[in-house]
């Protein structure tokens, strides 16, 4: 069929055409995204400097921050305690449910100690030095809250027609296991979890890898089974030995512990993310080791190779932590005890893990007592969040990936998963090697990377919630 140039009236028409098609229902408003960036570099340094370092958290000083800049854009916003000082706060933005249930914007608003002696600057001035903003929790994950907050602002503002419920919430205690934040709301308030589809949170994100940016959402973490020992034995004086004192029971308990190694195992989680980041393997024989690991890993060489660099994704781990007996030298104590932080790889039987320190402590007279556990959870890959997400990094990063990938340590996303609800770790902030380190010594973010989070989220949500 001959072809010819299109005439300039039909030329128009397809591209009014295109570009209706390319806009969402209802994003009718134009969003200034340099200024938004500017928003949240300056919000950023402003929540930086209220101090929530938990212990005591007073994260309710940060509650009431978000509470004013979500009111002043007329947005309502629920502030409770857990207890006096600890705030949570949740604010939604409605939709129809035509596109599904809730996702929950979910951050954390505590931060750990510092020691501030060690900072080149003050951990609570939010100071810029050589284009990065330095802070107690800016990695972890106060610029995650401020961002949050502007992509469901964003929303608002472009007076987007949601197809499902945006829920920005903000919480108390994550560093202490929650139980003030999360899991407060988790366990009194399920009000706030009917309709809950998805929970986007901490745990995974952005870096740049090379010349791409690959993004991982952690989907699955380790467990922590925290077990404390306790051994009991005929007190007295420290001038006459008791071979079978509390104290020397408790040594050799410790002792066995110490020398046992969990057993190697690639379990499924694990074995996902090697696969999906086979790619960035320089040596060709691991290369394709990794994208067959299921088969390879038990080839001694493939195994020495991957649990030398990841061991910890490989096996479950015990640590001995607090170790307590007599407070004085001369006094033979009738207690003693020792804890163990151990940390399951998913799908690991906690009672079977039990079962199998108690055969090699092999001495009956150790107590095992459990301080903490979790079930394992594992959220499934093939959502539309997913895809959401893959689908705005491919669009700022025509070369970007998303990987599946497995915490070592943990975060409030248990509580979720736990109920059934969907929960990922994923920032939006793209971290490169001069930004963190999380919990450490100047801790640190570029403010390009602040600038430009906002929008990334902002198209994932879109792409998500955007009423069809
Ligand atoms: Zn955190």
């Amino acid at each position: 069929m001959p072809t010819r140039p299109m005439s300039r009236a039909a030329a128009l028409i397809l591209a009014a055409l295109l570009a209706l098609a390319a806009t969402p229902v209802g994003a009718a408003e134009e969003l200034d995204w340099d200024a938004i960036g500017e928003e949240a570099v300056e919000l950023l340094r402003q929540y930086l400097r209220i101090d929530t370092t938990n212990p005591p958290g007073n994260e309710i000083a940060a509650a009431e921050f978000f509470a004013g800049l979500l009111a002043a854009e007329g947005v309502d916003a629920e502030v409770f305690e857990s207890l006096p000082g600890r705030g949570n706060l949740v604010a939604r933005l409605k939709g129809d449910g035509s596109r599904g249930g809730h996702i929950v914007l979910l951050n954390h608003m505590d931060v750990v100690p510092v020691s501030a002696e060690f900072w080149s600057v003050d951990p609570y001035a939010a100071d810029i030095v050589n284009g990065r903003i330095f802070g107690r929790g800016i990695t972890d994950m106060k610029a995650d809250g401020i961002v949050q907050l502007l992509a469901m602002l964003a929303l608002k503002r472009a007076d987007v027609d949601l197809g499902r419920d945006v829920v920005f919430m903000a919480t108390a205690a994550e560093e202490t296991g929650g139980i003030e934040g999360a899991g407060y709301i988790v366990k009194n308030r399920p009000d706030l979890l009917h309709g809950v589809e998805y929970v986007l949170t901490e745990g995974g994100g952005g870096q740049r890898r090379g010349d791409r940016e690959v993004h991982e959402i952690e989907f699955t973490q380790k467990t922590p089974l925290w077990l404390r020992l306790i051994a009991v034995g005929p007190a007295g004086h420290g001038s006459r030995a008791i071979e079978d004192s509390a104290a020397n029971r408790l040594v050799r308990a410790l002792d066995r512990v110490r020398t046992y190694r969990p057993p190697l195992q690639l379990v499924a989680p694990v074995a996902a993310s090697i696969r999906a980041t086979a790619g960035f393997e320089p040596d060709p024989y691991l290369r394709d080791a990794a994208r067959r690991i299921d088969e390879t890993f038990t080839q001694p060489g493939v195994l020495n190779a991957f649990s030398s660099r990841m061991g910890n994704m490989l096996r479950s781990t015990i640590a001995i932590t607090a170790i307590e007996g007599s407070t004085k030298t001369n006094v033979i104590s009738p207690r003693a005890t020792a804890e163990l932080d151990c940390r399951l790889l998913p799908g690991v039987d906690a009672d079977l893990f039990i079962a199998t320190l108690r055969d090699v402590i092999d001495d009956p007279g150790i107590e095992i007592e459990t301080m903490l556990r979790f079930d394992a959870s594992e959220s499934r890959r093939d959502t539309s969040l997913w895809r959401a997400i893959e689908e705005a990094v491919r669009r700022r990063d025509p070369r970007g990936m998303v990987v599946p990938s497995v915490l070592a340590g943990f975060t409030d996303s248990h509580y979720f998963r736990e109920r059934g609800i969907v929960a990922y770790g994923w920032s939006p902030v793209v971290m490169g090697p001069d930004d963190g380190p999380a919990h450490g010594v100047d801790e640190r973010l570029s403010i390009e990377a602040v600038r430009q989070a906002p929008r990334l989220l902002y198209e994932v949500l879109e792409l998500l919630a955007t009423k069809r």
